[in-house]
């Protein structure tokens, strides 16, 4: 696993120092305009350290995917415009990533001036970790600050090559992440409840080997839920299933009575007659499902069994929706397990780009104690890996 005792911005003397910083500004845009500057302000904390203790700051990040070539579309510009009011001071734009108006704008940087280069991934070599790229980038700087959770899993040029060149620390966004992620795994506070949900068993193997090792509950929803029931003997009508996993399934339940894990799964379904939104549907328990029926989401005795388990719970970690929640109708099972977290009082983290969304949609995001900003990284950390643009930084 990613060690989580990482050098930070204050453990060095950046004052005069050229710094480089790799950011997520992956932002959403509609209509030519950023629709969503979640992650520009969530960069503020560690860029604000930087200039107010007098480093130069260069900025870089990936956006979208231009494939390696310059596509004006994937511009960062935006991104430095409203940098520049958010900081309310000039961000200066390069035109290029590693050419010589990059190269003539970090050279001209005076202590506590903020610089942005262009978007990262327009050079095929950024996610290649091209060393020859890498040690350009670096080239501009005399210390690297990887800030950039959602890239943390991806060992690319500007997340990891370039640490080979320079000294390198995390960012506040990285290290809230570690720090909180880690010490949920390493030292949780008991009872440990770990919610698993999402579309597939196979998506989730990762993770639930790793947290049946630490957890004292695990909760099922979503899809996943009927490969297990399955296993258990369950008609299980057209719900997602997946065949090749019934063995994996199967060995993951041994292991979980083998550890005295709790293991909890949907008692009773809302189920449709069709993948649709608008599909007739109905309540069932799990030992009724008729034929040709799919389970889209945990019933309400399953939920009430949920809220009842993580009301005395310490820590709880949830990854995955317990039912189709983009849909209004297959809603409620993710809507009242976010509820039942936020009334527990219990150290809570959601990981996993879809459970995020799902938390904000629904309003609860600011009633967990950690919602993660990065998607596949979390999944990663969660599964107990060692992710690469963490791992080259240095340690405390
Ligand atoms: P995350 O991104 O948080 O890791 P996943 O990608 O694993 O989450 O799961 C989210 C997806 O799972 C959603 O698209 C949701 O529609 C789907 N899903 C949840 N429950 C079911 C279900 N019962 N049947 C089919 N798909 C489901
Ligand atoms: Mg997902």
């Amino acid at each position: 696993m990613t060690s989580v005792n990482k050098k930070t911005v204050e453990d060095i003397n950046v004052k005069g120092k050229k710094v480089l910083v790799r950011c997520d500004f992956n932002v959403p845009f509609k209509d030519g305009k950023i629709s969503d500057d979640k992650r520009i302000r969530g960069a503020l904390k560690t860029i604000s350290y930087l200039k107010d203790n007098g480093a130069k700051v260069i900025l870089c990040s990936h956006m979208g995917r231009p494939k390696g070539e310059f596509k004006p579309e994937f511009s960062l510009a935006p991104v430095a415009e409203r940098l520049s009011e958010l900081l309310g001071c000039e961000v200066k734009m390069a035109k290029d990533v590693i050419g010589p108006d990059a190269e003539a704008i970090t050279a001209s940087l005076k202590d506590g001036e903020v610089a942005l280069l262009e978007n990262v991934r327009f050079h095929k070599e950024e996610t290649k970790n091209d060393p020859d790229f890498a040690k350009k980038l670096a080239s501009f700087a005399e210390i690297f600050v990887n800030d950039a959770f959602g890239t943390a899993h991806r060992a690319h040029a500007s997340t990891e090559g370039v640490s080979h060149y320079l000294p390198s620390v995390c960012g506040y966004l990285i290290q809230k992440e570690i720090g909180i992620m880690g010490a949920a795994l390493e030292d949780p506070k008991r009872p440990f409840v770990a919610i698993l949900g999402g579309a597939k068993v196979s998506d989730k193997i990762g993770v639930l080997n790793n947290l049946i090792e630490k957890c004292d509950t695990i909760i099922i929803g979503g899809g996943m839920a009927y490969t297990f029931l399955k296993v258990l003997g369950y008609e299980i009508g057209s719900s997602i299933c997946e065949e090749d996993k019934l063995d994996l399934a199967k060995e993951i339940l041994a292991k979980a009575k083998e550890k005295k894990v709790n293991f909890l799964l949907p008692v009773d379904n809302v189920i449709a007659r069709e993948y649709k939104e608008d599909s007739e549907y109905m309540s069932i328990y799990s030992d009724s499902i008729p034929d040709g029926w799919m389970g889209l989401d945990i019933g309400e005795k399953t939920q009430e069994l949920y809220a009842k388990t993580l009301k005395g719970a310490g820590t709880v970690i949830w990854n995955g929706p317990m039912g189709v929640s983009e849909w209004e109708h297959f809603a409620a099972g993710t809507s009242s397990v976010a509820k039942a977290i936020a009334e527990s009082g219990a150290i809570s983290i959601i990981g996993g780009g879809d459970s995020a969304a799902a938390v904000e949609k629904l309003g609860f995001a600011d009633k967990m104690s950690h919602v993660s900003t990065g998607g596949g990284a979390s999944l990663e950390f969660l599964e107990g890996l060692e992710l690469p643009g963490i791992a080259c930084l240095e340690e405390k």
